[in-house]
């Protein structure tokens, strides 16, 4: 199992700023992830929390990302606004070197206006908690035909917060074409149910220990 970034077919900015971040080795839930999110895989991923998730996935999201292109390409679900505010400033911070990448967060509980407007000048990815992200799919201010990579972070709590109908509605209006990435501190039937109705050919991780 590699355990260095640098095993990794990363671009030398990606590299620099994962060692700028002091990111020497991959968290054990890196090294089992990263490699297949990178080849396109879909993944179902058991881990704890503080295990480095959002790096696991955000590596391989901003890989993939074109910067050329000002429409959603990624998409995180998140339960709470706390989880989408922290998944979005570690993804900033992985970014950096990645020039002009535009991450937005949309959550409930903050005024819908201004994240109207940000959105009429486009976003690479978008962090956000399933109702807020269904509301502007309703209004028609969020569109989701360009989302190459859907990520469902957290997804026990979401279906525990009672946002599988919501899931189930954002994950129609996204290309059936794409990555989907779950991931889980727990794998109850329903995260089975879900997974089985939207994963393709999942590969599956589980990472017990934190380091
Ligand atoms: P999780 O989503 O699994 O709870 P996070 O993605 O929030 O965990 O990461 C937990 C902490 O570990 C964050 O502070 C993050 O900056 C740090 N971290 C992630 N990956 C690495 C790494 N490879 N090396 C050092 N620190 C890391
Ligand atoms: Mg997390």
């Amino acid at each position: 199992m590699p355990s260095s970034f640098n095993s990794l077919p990363l671009s030398a900015d990606m590299l620099g700023n994962l060692e700028t971040l002091n990111y020497t080795e991959m968290t054990p839930i890196q090294a089992e992830a990263l490699p297949l999110i990178l080849e396109g895989r879909d993944l179902i991923a058991k881990a704890k929390t503080g295990s480095g998730k959002t790096a696991a996935f955000g590596v391989g999201l901003l890989h993939h990302l074109r910067v050329d292109n000002y429409r959603v390409q990624a998409l995180v679900l998140c339960p709470t606004r706390e989880l989408a505010d922290q998944v979005a400033k570690e993804l900033r911070r992985l970014a950096r070197a990645t020039h002009n990448v535009k991450i937005l967060t949309l959550c409930g509980g903050m005024p819908l206006g201004p994240q109207v407007g940000s959105l009429e000048h486009g976003a690479h990815i978008v962090v956000g908690t399933p109702g807020r992200i269904q509301e502007h799919l309703r209004k028609g201010t969020l569109k989701l035909e360009d989302v190459s990579t859907l990520v469902l972070d957290e997804a026990d709590r979401m279906l525990d917060m009672g946002f599988t109908d919501a899931i189930q509605a954002i994950i129609g209006e996204c290309p059936s074409e794409r990555q989907t990435l779950l991931f889980s501190a727990t794998y109850p039937d329903q995260i089975a149910q879900l997974a089985a109705h939207y994963l393709r050919e999942p590969a599956e991780v589980s990472v017990e220990s934190l380091h």
